[in-house]
């Protein structure tokens, strides 16, 4: 009852706010409403600087089982609560989250690399606005479906790219659902995970409700494996998402998979080209093109292609790359070193299978900097139309006709989102409709809300979150009327030890 008039306590304004912090804690693990030390840790590294921000526990199995055991015990209690409950849990989250929103903003940049401008407008915000949809959603559970109950315990994986947000993706609906969670943040950028721990400790969440476990794909791998789970929820590579899906086929699991992508951004010549060179600064160059629905494959139709070339160069050229911290940065650091060598050496090889790299000059900072790159003279078989490049390098291919348009767009083995540019709205819908793809944007590009489904089709991966589609991720059908009650209490049958 003392949700509403807590005192939260003033909001850090600065970023020495923020070093404060990190220097007054020593991380453990978040298990049970309280953190544990780990046996080892491991150091989170600021990439605009390479210096390192604090250590963090290496989760191991045992602490995986002990997060997944917190997790089980709590899910009946959760899971009983009504639904009006559990969305007053989820709306002091997100007015807790509000109130430290700076400090959030600038651990997220410190941690990731990406410009202040983008978490403090971008991420953060729309990590605040899936707790409030989803405890819209927690409110109207019960009546929206009558017939469906919570898995019990989801384990979720997110990656590095948008830490908090995807937290927020994961931990927003599966509460608001009635499930607990067990989430390890990627190694990378695990700090507003961390923060975000203690909210739930300030909000008064009951314990083990939400676990956060650090460390690498080891301790990622403990939680697909640990037979206490009953959802797996995952965020990152395809690779990665494949040996998910191995490990848990054949259990009883449920799954979905968001994954990488190759999403075509396609500019047809009677489109507003002014917008479309903006739309291209959105699609590739928010968040260092580390997005998984980046507009990554220019593809432009032949009659306006010299002109977006040249406006796009000159473009590029205009962007500011350098201190994420400074508030008119527009390209920061990519996340760490072997993401930066692994951008660097596609844009290599690229380049040695006969395409042309158009860069802004390379920015001298001592961190992991990449600067903003255009290829274009690409063969069909140039490694850049395929590989997904996670980084701020977008390719350029030109097209005739609308067929030829569809049949590049969908060259490709992933399936997340497309954008597609034209004043002639029959093209646009025409186009959309023939696309394979999980979100298809017109006139515009990476447009997120906690009310429009994401997720892919093909190896971009299966399942979608946010809005109703994502909230149905989060429950199973109900046993049927007259059957043993086994609802959130079966899968606690499964053994816990893991
Ligand atoms: P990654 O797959 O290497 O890591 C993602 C997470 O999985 C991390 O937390 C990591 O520790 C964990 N992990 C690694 N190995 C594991 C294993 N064997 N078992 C369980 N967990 C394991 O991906 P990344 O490089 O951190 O992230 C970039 C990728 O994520 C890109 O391919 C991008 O397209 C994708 N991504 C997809 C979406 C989407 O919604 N579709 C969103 C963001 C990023």
């Amino acid at each position: 009852e003392a949700l509403n008039t807590m005192d939260y306590g003033p909001a850090p304004e600065s970023t020495g706010h923020a070093m404060d912090w990190l220097k007054s804690r020593g991380f453990g693990h978040f298990i049970n409403g309280k953190f544990i030390s780990g046996s080892e840790t491991f150091a989170s590294i600021n990439p605009a600087t390479g210096e390192e921000l604090a250590q963090v526990a290496q989760g191991t199995a045992a602490d995986i089982d002990t997060a997944v055991k917190a997790a089980r015990k709590a899910a009946s209690g959760w899971a009983a609560l009504s639904g009006h409950q559990r969305a007053r849990h989820l709306y002091a989250l997100a007015r807790l989250m509000q109130k430290r929103e700076r400090l959030f903003a600038v651990l997220e940049t410190l941690d990731n690399g990406k410009p202040i401008r983008e978490s403090r407008d971008i991420d953060v915000p729309l990590a605040v606005r899936h707790f409030y949809h989803h405890a819209g959603w927690a409110e109207l559970a019960e009546v929206e479906f009558p017939d469906h109950r919570p898995h019990g315990v989801c384990g979720q994986i997110i990656p590095w790219n948008f830490p908090l947000l995807m937290l927020s993706w994961k931990i927003a609906p599966a509460l608001a659902a009635g499930n607990t969670v067990v989430l390890k943040p990627a190694e990378q950028t695990p700090l507003t995970a961390l923060l975000f721990a203690e909210l739930c400790i300030e909000a008064g969440l009951p314990k083990g409700v939400v676990n956060i476990v650090t460390g690498d794909g080891t301790a990622g791998a403990a939680l697909v494996e640990h037979a206490g789970v009953d959802k797996i929820a995952f965020t990152g590579s395809t690779e990665v998402g494949r040996k998910i899906r191995h490990a848990t086929a054949g259990t009883e699991k449920a799954l979905t998979l968001e994954l990488g992508g190759k999403s075509p951004f396609i500019v047809f010549a009677e489109a507003d080209l002014d917008a479309a060179i903006e739309g291209v600064v959105d699609a590739i160059w928010f968040n260092q093109g580390e997005v998984c629905c980046a507009g990554s494959r220019i593809l432009v139709q032949e009659s306006v292609s010299e002109q977006f070339t040249n406006r796009l160069k000159a473009r590029m050229k205009t962007l500011r790359v350098g201190d994420p911290l400074d508030k008119s940065t527009d390209i920061g650091a990519v996340v760490d070193q072997i993401q930066r060598q692994r951008i660097c050496s596609i844009v290599d090889d690229a380049v040695a299978q006969g395409a042309v790299l158009h860069q802004a000059p390379a920015y001298e900072g001592k961190g992991s900097f990449v600067s903003p790159g255009l290829l274009t003279g690409l063969g069909a078989a140039n490694i850049a139309n395929s590989e997904e490049i996670f980084g701020p390098i977008v390719t350029l291919m030109t097209f005739r006709t609308p067929n030829e348009a569809v049949e590049l767009a969908n060259n490709t083995r992933y399936g997340l989102a497309a954008s597609i540019w034209t004043e002639n709205i029959t093209t646009a819908l025409d186009i959309a409709a023939q696309v394979k793809a999980g979100i298809v944007w017109v006139n515009g590009t990476n447009m997120f809300d906690a009310n429009a489904p994401f997720g892919g089709m093909r190896e971009s991966g299966f399942g979608r979150e946010g809005a109703r589609e994502g909230m149905l991720a989060y429950l199973a059908p109900a046993a049927p009327k007259g059957a043993a009650r086994k609802a959130v209490d079966a899968p606690s049958a499964l053994p816990e030890a893991g």
